[in-house]
């Protein structure tokens, strides 16, 4: 058996180990501590945004969101359908009510006429969006300028999940720098990775003064415990975090290999039928993931060619399976118009991983051309 090809495998640059040393020989092994304060200077240099909080994950970057933004029980949160449930997930957890939003079919992100829609209609029953959370999928800038320009229009706050789109760009500005909250994840197979983690960002130091607190167990200022508001557990450690400062140095190679990587299939896979998710003018994609989509004159379709893959140890994975027809959210409202749906029923998803090495390419390549034509 060939040796296993995974969709996205974890790539150390060679200095995490430094870092993690480092904090053994200062003992600085407990949570926080100086791997910490550097990653979040990294990350708001990076993303060009002022403040950042390293915490446990993604997850629990976009809860913080949502509880500084005070979404509470029934309050309407307006977000992307195609996505992880993690960007939903949260909304969940405030006992507020998702509603769903389907894509556009040019960048497969949240369609920003859909999101208009949604919006007049709740503000005309009486349930005015408490909050917005948009995703950049897989790495694909999506139409944030717009999707923001309505949220200040309507004066609703806006999460931008760029837990997918570290590195990538709308008109040379950061996925992850035009909304009021602005998220990534460092989780494994993420394009690097902390082994776990994430970050929130604001250009508002108060509220990441107020997420560093509650992701503490929302300590008050007093020598004992006290506490006056409830807390979490979310903050990241500082042997994670040595991990993260050490991925933070080699992310831009990693990104371009990551480009390489698709552009290698798109000129290898393009004469075959398949499509691509392309980057429109002024969009810089971090290429997270390569997705193809088949059309009716392959011989097979995805899951058939995800399957013989497998036979082959060469992982592969359907696109997300949109949030609007997951049994867990069969009860929220949504908008849709049938575009997450279609990529949904014909993308997969190709080994991708900036580690891939050109024989591994040159493999993937010729087993899909033997199977679909
Ligand atoms: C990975 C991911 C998250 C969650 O990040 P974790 O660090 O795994 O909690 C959120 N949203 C999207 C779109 C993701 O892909």
């Amino acid at each position: 058996m060939e040796e296993r090809i995974y969709l996205s495998a974890p790539h150390m640059g060679g200095e995490e180990i430094n870092f993690i040393h480092k904090a053994f020989d200062e003992n600085w092994i407990a949570p926080l501590g100086p791997n910490v304060n550097g990653m979040e200077t990294d990350l708001a240099e990076y993303a060009k945004v002022p403040y950042a909080a390293a915490l446990s994950s993604g997850t629990a970057a976009i809860h913080l969101a949502l509880i500084l933004l005070n979404v509470q029980k029934d309050d309407i949160v307006l977000a992307s359908s195609f996505t992880f449930s993690a960007t939903i997930n949260p909304i969940a957890y405030q006992g507020a009510l998702p509603v769903l939003i389907d894509s556009e079919e040019e960048t497969w992100n949240m369609d920003p006429e859909l999101l208009e829609q949604a919006i007049k209609d709740y503000s005309a029953k009486g349930k005015k969006p408490k909050a917005v959370i948009f995703v950049h999928l897989y790495g694909m800038p999506g139409k944030i300028e717009e999707v923001s320009n309505i949220c200040k229009q309507y004066d609703i706050p806006l999460i931008e999940d760029a837990a997918e789109a570290l590195g990538a760009s709308w008109n040379n500005k950061r996925a992850g720098s035009f909304g009021d909250f602005g998220i990534f994840s460092f989780n494994g197979n993420k394009i690097i990775t902390t082994s776990g983690g994430g970050a929130l960002l604001s250009q508002n130091k108060t509220w990441i003064d107020k997420a560093r607190y509650l992701a503490t167990q929302a300590r008050d200022p007093a020598p004992y415990y006290q506490h006056s508001e409830i807390g979490y557990n979310y903050r990241m450690s500082n042997i994670s975090a040595g991990i993260g400062r050490g991925q933070m140095q080699v992310l831009d190679k990693w990104i371009a290999l990551r480009r390489e990587n698709f552009n290698f299939y798109q000129e290898n896979l393009g004469s075959l039928g398949f499509a691509f998710q392309n980057e429109r003018p002024g969009a810089f994609a971090n290429r997270w993931l390569t997705c193809v989509l088949f059309d009716e004159n392959h011989q097979i379709g995805p899951e058939e060619l995800r399957q013989n893959l497998e036979t082959f140890n060469i992982e592969t994975r359907p696109l997300w399976k949109p949030m609007h027809i997951q049994p867990v959210f069969k009860d929220c409202d949504f908008y849709v118009n049938g575009v997450s749906e279609k990529l949904f029923g014909k993308g997969l998803c190709l080994p991708s991983g900036s580690s891939l090495s050109m024989g591994q390419k040159q493999l993937i390549v010729e087993k899909i051309k033997q199977l679909v034509q």
